[in-house]
């Protein structure tokens, strides 16, 4: 089974050239994140991606974790990993220095969080969810709760959980029962959460478990929920850790993938309550959360990239080396890579991820833009492409890491299907990536509710008008990408053509967002990619006027890949457009009792 080899090339290209760092280098705050810096950091977390976490990837797989005694037992060799992940400093390096952090840019930290997911999704989920627990406290919490918890969890020696789920309340938060009552200056939690992600394991000193729970008088729905802190071990006014609070994990989940990872059932107060601590006001938990969730929503997106990268990898060589059949130009027996089919899916799975690496990076960096850049109207503008752009992350990201995992099983056949080889793990890993923290429909319903009809379709003209402004360098760039910006341009008229339906027929038909919004996002996503491909090979022609003789491949690469993408992946975007114009007679047609 191959070896997991971050992509530093590639990753550097769109840090650099697509990303822009060099614009937040502009930024007082990251005047420290210098080129040779970032380099460094990005050769390191390689390296330790490679030798420590993804040998661990296949033995979480085959060993799962169990419950025993109410304790999660983790698969061998995890918590030595995790204490050499805390040891590295790994943890830190996007959180402020107010409170140990390194100050890093959330761009930097996306592409190592991408090392780390590529080399075991399953681990790397647990640093994902304690990322997210920060930003919220750092964002909702009390000063008081701030300087105790967040020193903890910024070094890794605490990690945080997210506990939504509920039996009953899945996709709708409106209707969770979980109680919490005052008592003193903290409350007291009584209730099941399920499904909850690392809610229990022994790696960590503490575990921070960030709670959606109702007030005795708190009004129905979403206006009555409220956030809480609650720790798995009381902290005592000196910050030593004290007595183990009423929080205990009951039950694991067998799941179809990320075996590694503990799904538990969290019972919180079997005996007196679970002692909690409000985040933020009463009534108002939802959109505190939302922080934490919208973290994960991009968190979850890089997942589906970094996983469609791991298995492309493992595809990638595996057609290098088997040998079958005949193919034109190849003297005797080829390897599989020399047919055209084959290549067909190595490019369909390299061009995706190429332009999701884009899409992801470009929003981290806009992320960074928003949260600390002086000019108001770059955060403005920043805040609203994020907001535009992250249900798209999430769904569109994650839609395509199934198709690139089903490939890598496709390229591989007979052997791709067989457990030992590697790619049916990646396959089963990537399925829950567009199912937790907000399945597909659900994000699209987020892109064409709150995003698009929300703001009457604003934030979305920015973004087209953005995406034409790319004309001039291309035509810059000369007669070689004339192709390019012909479908590129005419891909982004019918998406304005596509919102501006929506726009005109959602007044009149309720169900209308409904039918329209997975077949919107995804063309949306496949439009954007074009966008971010078009853009790539802009900076690699650019590039190659006066790149080394050694470089002039990787430059030329990027162009023929941006092709591809624009002549075999971008006319998908076509259909999704018919698909989300339709109407919803055909989508809602069928009586329920005919389904
Ligand atoms: C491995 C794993 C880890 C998880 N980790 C966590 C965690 O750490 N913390 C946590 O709180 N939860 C966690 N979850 C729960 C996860 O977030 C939910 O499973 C997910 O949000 C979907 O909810 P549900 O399973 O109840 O499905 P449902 O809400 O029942 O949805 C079923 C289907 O109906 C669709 N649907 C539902 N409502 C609508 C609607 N209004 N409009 C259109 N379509 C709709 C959905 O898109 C979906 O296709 C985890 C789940 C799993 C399996």
């Amino acid at each position: 089974m191959a070896d997991y080899d971050a992509p530093l090339q590639d990753m550097r290209f769109v840090v650099h050239e697509l990303a822009a760092l060099d614009e937040l280098q502009k930024l007082p705050v990251f005047a420290e994140a210098t080129d040779d810096l970032v380099d460094q950091i990005f050769e390191e977390a390689a390296r330790f991606a490679h030798d420590i976490w993804s040998p661990l990837n296949v033995v979480g797989d085959e060993q799962g974790i169990r419950v025993e005694d109410k304790t999660v037992i983790l698969p061998d060799g995890f918590a030595e990993a995790y204490q050499q992940y805390v040891e590295g400093g790994w943890p830190s390096l996007e959180f402020s220095p107010d409170y140990g952090g390194m100050g890093f840019p959330g761009l930097v930290a996306s592409a190592v969080s991408e090392m780390l997911q590529s080399a075991n999704l399953a681990f790397a989920l647990c640093p994902m969810l304690t990322g997210g627990a920060i930003q919220a406290l750092d964002a909702h919490a009390s000063d008081e709760l701030k300087q105790q918890y967040l020193p903890h969890m910024v070094s890794g020696a605490w990690t945080g959980t997210m506990c939504l789920t509920e039996p009953q309340a899945g996709s709708d938060l409106s209707v969770v029962k979980t109680r919490a009552v005052p008592d003193g200056d903290h409350y007291r939690i009584n209730g099941t959460k399920i499904f909850i992600t690392w809610g229990d394991q022994e790696i960590s000193e503490n575990i921070i478990h960030l709670v959606l729970a109702r007030l005795p008088d708190a009004p129905e729905g979403v206006r009555g929920i409220s956030l809480f802190l609650v720790p798995k071990y009381l902290v005592n006014p000196d910050g030593s850790l004290g007595d183990r609070n009423d929080v205990f994990a009951e039950s694991t989940e067998h799941k179809l993938g990320i075996h590694a990872s503990p799904t538990v059932v969290m019972n919180f107060g079997d005996g007196d309550g679970a002692i909690a601590y409000l985040v933020g006001e009463e009534n108002k938990g939802l959109a505190c959360m939302f922080t934490m969730m919208n973290h994960a929503r991009v968190g979850v997106g890089i997942q589906g990239l970094a996983v469609a990268e791991r298995a492309y990898q493992l595809a990638r060589d595996h057609a290098k080396e088997r040998v079958q059949g005949v193919a034109p130009g190849v003297k005797g027996r080829a390897t599989i890579v020399h047919h055209a089919d084959v290549r067909r899916m190595l490019m369909i799975m390299k061009s995706q991820i190429e332009a999701m690496r884009a899409v992801a990076y470009d929003s981290a960096a806009d992320w960074d833009i928003a949260h600390h850049s002086d000019d108001a109207s770059e955060r403005s503008r920043a805040n609203a492409r994020i907001a535009l752009v992250t249900p798209v992350v999430k769904g569109w990201m994650t839609e395509v890491a199934q198709e690139v995992a089903s490939l890598g099983v496709q390229v591989q056949g007979g052997t791709g299907y067989v457990e030992e080889a590697g790619a049916a793990q990646h396959f089963r890993d990537a399925r829950i990536l567009t199912i937790y923290e907000g399945t597909t429909g659900i994000q699209a319903m987020d892109l064409v509710g709150r995003k698009i009809l929300g703001d009457s379709g604003k934030a979305m003209q920015d973004l087209l008008q953005e995406m034409r402004a790319l004309d001039a360098d291309l035509e810059a760039a000369g007669t070689g990408l004339g192709h390019l910006r012909d479908l590129l341009f005419a891909s982004v008229d019918e998406l304005e053509r596509s919102a501006a339906w929506l726009l005109q027929n959602a007044p009149d038909d309720p169900q209308v967002p409904g039918a329209a919004a997975v077949n919107l996002m995804m063309q949306m996503g496949t439009v954007i990619g074009g966008w971010q491909m078009a853009r790539a090979a802009v900076a690699a022609s650019r590039k190659l006027a006066s790149c080394e003789d050694h470089e002039q491949g990787f430059y030329d690469a990027k162009i023929v890949t941006a092709r591809f993408y624009m002549e075999h992946v971008l006319p998908r975007a076509t259909s999704y457009a018919r698909a989300a114009c339709a109407g919803s007679e055909s989508t809602m047609g069928v009586p329920a009792e005919m389904l």
